[in-house]
């Protein structure tokens, strides 16, 4: 049998089944839907044709969803292309902000209100310790990226954060880094855990089961 690489392929063999077993969200549905669309007649198709020889070509229609990987690679390479333009030429520190796994059930019916808890979280933190540090005491910059999975395809939610090694100066000086590591981290730590507890409780965000377990 012919092996397929393309996930549609895999989703027109498969979801039917699973869906018998595992109940998707509409939303979940919905990409699955754009990715077996994707560049198929469903879509529609666009005609193209040279004008010196009049050779002609059909194109289906892309499906442009986030999560559909025929559409994502030039998606990608656009974001890429972007992001280079903004480079710094300083050195530049990778850090990751990891949600405890106790909390992954929020996501699923608290997903927008979790997420921008981590972000605001992430951030007050890092621009604390910019603000703060000695040599530094500046804004902090930096490109934040969301990841809800990890490489095994488990849920781990965490973010990237590519952080500039400096801080601009209320008198618009750049301060760099002078140190091989940008924030101590078992500092970063503590602040970040107190601040992501601070932005659950702002949003009411509770695990009920915990809370029972804990008091129980
Ligand atoms: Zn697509
Ligand atoms: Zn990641």
């Amino acid at each position: 049998m012919a092996t397929s690489n393309h996930l549609s392929d895999i989703l027109t063999l498969n979801l039917a089944h699973y869906q018998q077993q595992h109940k998707l969200t509409q939303q979940q549905s919905l990409v699955c839907q754009h990715i077996q669309a994707c560049r198929t007649q469903a879509l529609g198709e666009q005609q193209w044709r040279c004008g010196a020889c009049h050779y002609e070509q059909r194109i289906f229609c892309s499906c442009r969803d986030r999560h559909c990987p025929r559409c994502q690679g030039q998606q990608t390479q656009a974001w890429i292309e972007k992001q280079q333009t903004e480079v710094l030429n300083c050195r530049y520190f990778h850090l990751v902000f990891t949600l405890p796994h106790e909390l992954n059930i929020l996501a699923h019916y608290k997903a927008k209100e979790l997420y921008s808890a981590l972000f605001e979280a992430v951030w007050q933190t890092l621009s604390q310790f910019g603000m703060t540090r000695k040599h530094l005491q500046g804004q902090l910059g930096g490109t934040v990226v969301l990841h809800t999975w990890g490489q095994t395809l488990t849920q781990h939610i965490h973010l990237h954060c590519l952080i500039p090694g400096g801080v601009l100066t209320s008198q618009g000086e750049w301060h760099g880094v002078t140190s091989d590591y940008l924030f101590p981290v078992k500092a970063l730590a503590n602040v970040y855990r107190a601040k992501m507890m601070q932005a659950l409780r702002h949003r009411e965000l509770v695990i009920e089961q915990a809370d029972a377990a804990h008091s129980g």
